[in-house]
């Protein structure tokens, strides 16, 4: 998803390998990005950009009315079985295949409307009112829009617009007598409750975006730093002889404290699964849905009812601003490479949309700003107004900058030492050019000048016009008119820089079926961005801090107490909690290009093997643990007992394909069967798997969620707690997965009715849910309502004692 597609990478990497050797030689050994680029671009040959656009050619991006006319139709089915939900969004998909102001947008958006009603989401049903009528709805069909519009405005408690409604739909009746029996008797109740005077407003939970909106506001730095603007007064810059830029602890920092909160310099959404590539006659349009039908493009914002570009039908918006502010700063330029863009990947999509987010900023000056650091440090250049000069960026100079760290600015700062999340900064994020293989440095250098073709082809002076008159100052544009080259070269660095610096944006989806009540999480990955500022700080696999993420804003708190003059870190993915020190190495080295010397690093690899560690086997004679290599022995006095690791992990495959199958059972609402099955694995677990082993945690979790579904809440809770107790062992008392366990178990407490294990767990699971995501977090809401709610149902007016 990252990278170009299979067939494009396998295509160029055999380009590559057919090479004579003396280009092969002049590539790997460019001295520069420059000339990485300038040997590469040439390569790239008529017939390769077939090839890619014959690729591209299976992604559907573009509008079909046909389409639109087949997901009207799904939806109305949905409908009529009465899933709103799964009707709403294949009405989303009818409208994105529709043309602005055709009659199948406007009955797209009607009948999404409907749906909408159904799901109580009633503001934004009237927008979607609003939108059927402003695309042109057909005059007949108008009264039932009206009549819903009334209902809404009714349900809503504005009376007086409801009247005016109604009004309109009296007349409307009056002029035209469309309306049939039926709706003249909803005509008629609706009126009534308009005249009692539905006062009442219920409070909807309309979730999105209104409620985020709140939560952007509500998230505020204490004392914001004046030397980088998105980070808290309580860090500042360093920079480290070996490590590079760091930031380190101004203070004692207390846990749950935020130290930095900055909005994605560029974000791009992640397509997911789809979109479909399709291939030949099995050509469909499928009904599936992924993040990208139900998160806004620009601000990622979890929508369901989103409005889609008008020249294509793979961009959607949260709302007509998105989608202008999208169309004004990338989009316009973006929108007709949609297939070439999802053929190469989010990771040469975000380089293009940074390029474009640069003519933003004020491009003639960052270039000579540039210029200056680098004739500065000594790596390139001559004071020179020639861009093509600019991204000759010598490529030793990373290594060379180590020497002479202290005295020269820290790069990505301005002259008065100030680091912003801008486009200097950007460009300032490594690319270690050096680390990767030429033939991955050709992939990238050809993906990049096929898009430069494109964007050429297309006629697309993408960084020279476009742009609003006064950011063009004349004195500039010779600069700006800087040959698409410049650009191609800027991306490339991009490219290479995103492999190390790109942030996945990700979010917390909740499963679980709605009768149980109990909801499972699970993170997802929703985009993938570059943020300036959390690009400072560096890896440790056990971080002092804790990452989440509003819309395309991160945030970083401290997840435990961190003293003044410590630095902070934070996990680039390889967690001790969640992989084997081997194995974090090995993909620290590979995709960071660094050793890990982290403290449990160092701790690990000082006494490699010390004991079974927590996913140990244990003796299925006197249930002590075994120990070994190859071959394992028991550990226990007097027993002689010695098994192969290899039985031993064909057995535990064999576990976890059962704990599969009833996980299975238990989707498909077949309980008592999957509690049967589970029951199983748990004695067959205990046979020979240690009692803190992640699989038996797995068990125990799983027949938590079924014992939920029957409503036998007492034994949920009795498996849930096992569950927590492996959770704890492994990740720890205050870890975000402890968070989560103990919100599902305050959910069992609580439908339970054991109002002092609900609150006692409440508590704890608000206490480091906060650490983690502050106040705002839809859990911790939902842990508040469920104390308030057994507060009111205590005896005694106060709250218990823990
Ligand atoms: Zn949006
Ligand atoms: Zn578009
Ligand atoms: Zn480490
Ligand atoms: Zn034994």
């Amino acid at each position: 998803m990252d990278l170009p597609v299979d067939e494009w990478k396998s295509y160029i990497l055999q380009k590559w390998s057919l090479l004579p050797k003396s280009i092969q030689v002049t590539i790997s050994t460019a001295k520069t990005l420059n000339d990485l680029f300038l040997h590469s671009s040439p390569l790239l040959q008529p017939e390769d950009e077939m090839f890619l656009k014959r690729l591209s050619g299976g992604y559907l991006v573009g509008k079909d009315p046909d389409a639109s006319l087949f997901y009207r139709e799904k939806g109305n089915k949905k409908f009529q079985e009465k899933d709103y939900m799964g009707a709403t969004v294949l009405y989303s998909k009818g409208v994105s295949h529709s043309g602005p102001n055709s009659t199948d947008i406007s009955l797209c958006y009607a009948n999404r409307s409907a749906a909408l009603f159904h799901l109580g989401q009633y503001e934004t049903c009237l927008k979607d009112i609003v939108r059927a009528q402003t695309h042109g709805y057909p005059e007949r069909l108008q009264p039932k829009l009206l009549l819903r519009k009334a209902e809404c405005l009714v349900t809503l408690g504005r009376p007086q617009e409801a009247s005016q409604t109604i009004s309109d739909l009296e007349s409307n009746f009056a002029a035209k007598p469309t309306l049939s029996a039926s709706q003249f008797q909803i005509l008629q109740r609706t009126l009534c409750r308009v005249k009692v005077k539905v006062h009442e407003k219920e409070n909807l939970p309309e979730v999105f975006p209104e409620a985020l909106t709140k939560t952007f506001e509500a998230v505020a730095l204490r004392e914001e730093n004046e030397q980088i603007p998105s980070a808290s007064s309580s860090v500042s810059l360093h920079r480290d002889p070996l490590k590079g830029r760091c930031l380190v602890a101004t203070k004692d920092i207390l846990p749950g404290e935020l130290l930095v909160k900055e909005d994605a310099f560029v974000s791009v959404l992640n397509p997911g699964e789809m979109p479909p590539r399709r291939h030949g006659l099995e050509s469909k349009w499928d009904i599936q849905v992924t993040n990208g039908d139900l998160h806004c493009h620009r601000c990622l914002r979890r929508t369901l009812a989103p409005v889609p570009c008008d020249g294509c039908s793979y961009a959607k918006y949260c709302s007509q601003e998105c989608m202008q502010q999208a169309w004004d700063r990338y989009h316009g330029v973006e929108c007709s490479l949609g297939a070439l863009l999802l053929t190469l990947g989010v990771f040469c999509h975000v380089a293009l949309r940074s390029a474009l987010l640069a003519r933003f900023e004020d491009v003639g000056k960052v270039i000579k700003k540039l210029c200056g650091e680098m004739s500065n440090q000594g790596i390139c250049l001559p004071e020179s107004e020639d861009p093509a000069q600019i991204l000759k960026y010598d490529l030793r100079g990373e290594g060379e900058k180590k020497d002479k760290a202290v005295e020269t600015p820290i790069p990505g700062c301005d002259i008065n030492g100030k680091y912003e999340r801008n486009y200097n900064a950007v460009f300032h994020l490594l690319p270690h050019t050096e680390n990767h293989s030429p033939e991955h440095k050709f992939l990238c250098a050809l993906s990049v000048s096929a898009l430069c073709r494109q964007l050429e082809a297309a006629g697309l002076q993408a960084f020279t016009t476009d742009l609003k008159p006064t950011k063009l100052k004349a004195a500039e544009t010779p600069v700006l008119c800087a040959e698409l080259n410049v650009w191609g070269v800027a991306m490339l660095r991009h490219m290479l820089q995103l492999q190390c610096n790109a942030q996945a944006i990700t979010t917390i989806q909740h499963t679980g079926s709605k009768e149980n009540l109990i909801t499972d999480t699970q993170q997802v990955r929703l985009a993938t961005a570059l943020f300036p500022v959390v690009s400072l700080l560096n890896h440790s696999c056990s971080p002092n801090t804790s990452v989440s993420f509003i819309g395309t804003i991160a945030t970083i708190r401290a997840s435990q107490l961190i003293r003044r003059g410590q630095e902070i870190f934070h996990c680039y993915g390889p967690h001790e909690s969640r992989m084997g020190v081997a194995e974090r190495r090995q993909k620290l080295r590979s995709q960071y290009f660094f050793d890990c010397d982290c403290p449990p690093c160092e701790r690990e690899r000082q006494r490699p093997s010390a004991g079974p560690g927590r996913e140990a086997f244990r003796c299925h004679r006197c249930r002590a643990l075994l120990q070994g290599d190859d071959v394992l022995s028991c550990g226990g006095p007097a027993c002689m007992e010695s098994v192969s690791r290899d039985l031993l992990v064909s057995r535990l495959q064999d576990l976890q394909r059962q704990v599969g199958a009833a996980q299975k059972r238990l989707r498909d609402g077949r309980l008592e069967l999957a509690i049967q099955l589970l029951l199983g694995c748990q004695s067959d677990a205990e046979s020979f798997l240690s009692a803190d082993h992640s699989v038996v945690g797995e068990i125990e979790d799983t027949l938590a969620q079924a014992y939920a579904a029957l409503g036998d809440w007492e034994k949920s809770a009795t498996h849930l707690q096992e569950s927590l107790r492996v959770v704890e062992v492994h990740h720890g008392p205050s870890s975000v997965e402890m968070g989560h366990e103990l919100f599902k178990l305050a959910q069992v407490f609580f439908n339970g009715c054991a109002i002092p294990e609900a609150l006692n767990t409440i508590q704890k699971a608000e206490k480091v849910l906060l650490v983690h995501y502050g106040p705002w977090n839809d859990e911790i809401q939902e842990l508040q309502k469920m104390k308030s709610c057994l507060l009111d149902l205590l005896p005694i007016p106060e709250g218990p004692q823990e």
